[in-house]
């Protein structure tokens, strides 16, 4: 018997790099993974290679910011795959400016995709496992959200938001046997890292500054944030919710 037997999962951003790792991970041990991402593509190659190992996946065209996609890809995944056991809300976008260089049009973007995407989602999954009275929902902020982060004041307002959500919704749906808890990565090596730099003057010496100011001398690897959510959306932790853990080197 493994954590996940039989229990749907959604994970948002599925098709990129933390996201594409949780997938893995939570079908590795049983769950049946529904793949959202507005980038098809990548959501069919991270079900695809699930199906390869054996395990069980579907991807779903999902951007998040429009609540009708939402609805849909939520109807579909629970028609393909069953009700929804955990959500992982794990898309997120950055740009890495200095604030007063920011324009309103990238902080709506900002907002629309790290804040309100997550409360689309929330409020098309929540309602049915509030009626099957089980739930397990792990937000990825960001340790932007808990200490701030130069060149990322919106991106760490928006992640703020999402830390102060989940307490909120942790204490709310408690009685209902639903925990809410969150997951902080530090910079981890993925294409949105990549992104961040390029904002930068000179992108390895970002990179390279981000890395040695991490205690255990690394960046982070999407497995090492998969790890953080699986034990959030499983029974390990049945007995924590509206929790916040830095995964982040320290
Ligand atoms: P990534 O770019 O590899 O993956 C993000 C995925 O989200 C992509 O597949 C993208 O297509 C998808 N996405 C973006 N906007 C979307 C939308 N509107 N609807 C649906 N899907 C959308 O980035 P990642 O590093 O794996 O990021 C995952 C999460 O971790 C994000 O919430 C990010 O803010 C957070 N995070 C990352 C880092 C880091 O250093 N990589 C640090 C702190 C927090």
């Amino acid at each position: 018997m493994q954590r996940f037997d039989g229990k749907t999962v959604i994970v948002t951003g599925g098709g990129g790099g933390i996201g594409g790792a949780t997938c893995r991970r939570l079908a590795s041990e049983g769950a049946k993974v529904a793949v959202f991402d507005m980038n098809l593509d990548a959501a069919e190659k991270v079900a695809a290679d699930i199906r390869g190992n054996g395990g069980q996946a579907a991807a779903f065209a999902c951007d998040i910011t429009d609540r009708a996609q939402v609805d849909a890809a939520v109807a579909a995944a629970q028609t393909q795959l069953g009700p929804i056991a955990v959500l992982v809300n794990n898309a997120g976008w950055d740009v890495f400016k200095p604030f007063l260089k920011t324009v309103p049009a990238e902080w709506e973007k900002l907002i629309a995709i790290n804040l309100t995407g997550a409360l689309h989602m929330l409020h098309a999954v929540l309602p049915g496992m509030v009626e099957r009275k089980y739930g397990r929902i792990v937000n990825v902020a960001s340790d932007a959200a808990r200490g701030g982060s130069s060149g990322e004041a919106v991106y760490s307002a928006c992640k703020g938001g999402l830390v102060a959500l989940s307490k909120t919704l942790a204490r709310e749906h408690a009685r209902q046997s639903i925990t809410v808890n969150v997951v902080c990565p530090g910079p981890t090596d993925t294409a949105l890292l990549a992104g961040v730099a390029e904002g930068a003057r000179d992108p390895a010496k970002l990179i390279e500054a981000f890395k040695s100011a991490i205690p255990l001398g690394r960046l982070g690897q999407g497995d090492d944030l998969a790890s953080a959510i699986a034990f959030f959306g499983s029974d390990d932790a049945g007995f924590v919710t509206g929790q916040v853990l830095s995964v982040s080197g320290g």
